[in-house]
């Protein structure tokens, strides 16, 4: 099937012909699955065994029809083999390492990505003997020197989150192939539409679908893209962990997915007018996205995606107080974590990270960083509410001396 992308993520995975002439894929709301009689059961364990694809559902911690439409739709968008749902992003990182990973090994992960798997790499991973390095923002092409006789996998993350950082894929999978390593991006700030790793030769495709692919704000999911065995390996896995999406939510993302592209092209195009916009505003002493050229992955950003979203990170000048009163003062953005929804959200992630200064200092982000997430309102809209926030918010507000 050679049809266009914006076609695919109408039609793909789903296929005519559903129960009751549905037009829509039905939430198959059950958690197992009955045979009619033991010779049903030998026959669906023969195809099990024999790895076929084609076979019935079994048990709902195994698969459920509406996640597995789900799946063949986001394995079609990123030109996968095959794709897993999960009940998370960070469900589907775990499930991942964990199912990659063994005592002894070691893995080299990108410095930008991702907090919570940060966390699990060096909280947990750690406690089963697994050892990782870093590689620092802007260095790949020192990731061969971070590679040891025992590394086992390459993790990064892109764009990364605040700083919208690219990595070259095509170098990191060149490096990797040559020393027989895999390679697992997290692409949740990219999403296939803007960016397809699989083409530039990575190996897994990760997602937290809760943000751009759901799309609406309204349900967590995970999702993992590549190519069997390895994605079998994964599901094996899945099953024992059991991190896997509710027939609810899988049709939440289904139907969140059909209008992926429709809500990208606009997120794609806010996110350049509004960084745009604010790398000429006065008070704003620095602006984080990737289309500018000002960024220090442009370059690569450019050759490597289409689009480069709808996250814009900025630094005011201003101190951590006037910061806050520029958040307060946006009257169109939800104040909060999160992004990719059709609503914006604004946040000034230091406050989110810890209550100390010390804390705050040490994890790289300033106080007066803020991350904008533009949803699909009229750009025009979220830029005149930028304006009027970081021109009120210049005032002092002597209310609260
Ligand atoms: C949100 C996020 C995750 C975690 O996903 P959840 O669905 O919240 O578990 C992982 N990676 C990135 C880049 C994210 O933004």
């Amino acid at each position: 099937m050679n049809d266009r992308f914006a076609t695919k993520v109408v039609h793909a995975g789903e296929g005519k012909g559903k129960p009751y002439g549905a037009v829509t894929m039905p939430i198959v709301q059950t958690s197992t699955y009955a045979f009619a009689d033991t010779q049903e059961i030998l026959a669906f364990l023969e195809k099990k065994e024999a790895g076929n694809p084609n076979r019935r559902d079994e048990y709902g911690r195994y698969s459920n029809p509406t996640q597995t439409a789900t799946e063949r739709k986001i394995a079609a968008l990123e030109g996968g083999e095959r794709a897993l749902l999960f009940a998370t992003g960070m469900s589907a990182i775990t499930t991942v390492l964990l199912a990659l990973l063994s005592q002894g090994d070691h893995l080299v992960i990108a410095s930008g990505t991702y907090r919570q798997t940060q966390n699990f790499i060096l909280d947990h991973l750690t406690r089963w003997g697994i050892e990782s390095s870093f590689l620092a923002d802007g260095s790949a092409h020192k990731l061969e020197q971070a590679l040891r006789p025992n590394t086992k996998l390459i993790f990064c993350e892109a764009p990364t989150n605040p700083y919208l950082r690219v990595i070259d894929l095509d170098h990191v999978s060149e490096v990797a192939k040559r020393h027989g390593i895999p390679t697992a991006i997290d692409s949740t700030l990219a999403t296939p539409v803007n960016l397809r790793p699989l083409e530039h030769g990575i190996d897994l495709v990760i997602h937290s679908a809760t943000k751009y692919l759901g799309g609406h704000n309204d349900l967590l999911a995970g999702v993992v893209v590549g190519a069997r065995p390895q994605l079998d390996a994964i599901e094996t896995l899945r099953g024992v962990l059991g991190g896997v999406g509710s027939p609810h939510d899988a049709y939440l993302l289904l139907r969140g997915l059909k209008t992926l592209d429709l809500r990208i092209r606009r997120q794609n195009g806010s996110g350049q007018q509004i960084a745009e916009y604010l790398s000429r505003h006065p008070r704003v002493h620095a602006v984080y996205y990737p289309g500018l050229e000002s960024h220090p992955d442009h370059l690569v950003a450019t050759r490597q995606m289409t689009g480069f979203g709808g996250v814009v990170s900025f630094e005011i000048d201003g101190d951590k107080d006037q910061t806050s009163r520029v958040i307060d003062r946006l009257r169109i953005p939800y104040i909060g974590p999160t992004f990719g929804g059709v609503e914006s959200v604004a946040q000034q992630q230091a406050i989110f990270i810890s209550l100390d200064p010390e804390e705050r200092a040490s994890s790289g982000i300033s106080d007066n960083l803020i991350r904008y997430a533009a949803g699909i309102e009229d750009p025009e809209d979220l830029i005149s509410d930028l304006d009027q926030a970081l021109r009120e918010s210049a005032v002092p507000d002597v209310s609260h001396r």
